[in-house]
C-alpha cells in the first residue's frame, strides 16, 4: 500500500504545475513498470520515459516533488526510481552540516 503520509495538502498551489505536464494524457505504461518487468524492456521503457521529461517544461518541480515526498515508483524529473532512491539513501547517510554563524 501507498504511504501517503508525505504527500503535501489538496491545495492547488502544491499540484497546479502537473497541469503542465508534458505527460499528460499519455498511457502511465510508459513511466510506471507493468508486474515482474525485467531488463531490457526496463531500460527501454525507462530510457522512453526520459525522452518525454526531457522537453517537459515542470521536470525540476516534477523531480524536486518526487524527492520531497520519496515517491518509489515511477519516471519522475526525468529520474527514474532506482536513481531517485540511490540518492535520497546517499542524503540519508550524508552528515547534516549545519550553517555556519
Ligand atoms: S517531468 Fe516527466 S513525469 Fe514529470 S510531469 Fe514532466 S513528463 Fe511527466
Amino acid at each position: 500500500m501507498a504511504d501517503v503520509s508525505r504527500l503535501p495538502a489538496a491545495v492547488v498551489e502544491y499540484w497546479d504545475w502537473q497541469r503542465h505536464a508534458a505527460c499528460r494524457g499519455m498511457d502511465l505504461a510508459v513511466f510506471f513498470h507493468p508486474d515482474g518487468e525485467r531488463e531490457p524492456s526496463r531500460g527501454r521503457r525507462v530510457d522512453g520515459a526520459k525522452q518525454v521529461c526531457a522537453s517537459c517544461p515542470v521536470m525540476t518541480a516534477c523531480r524536486d516533488w518526487a524527492r520531497s515526498v520519496q515517491e518509489p515508483y515511477g519516471v519522475w524529473g526525468g529520474e527514474s526510481e532506482d536513481e531517485r532512491r540511490t540518492l535520497l539513501a546517499r542524503r540519508r547517510r550524508e552528515p547534516r552540516t549545519t550553517p555556519a554563524a
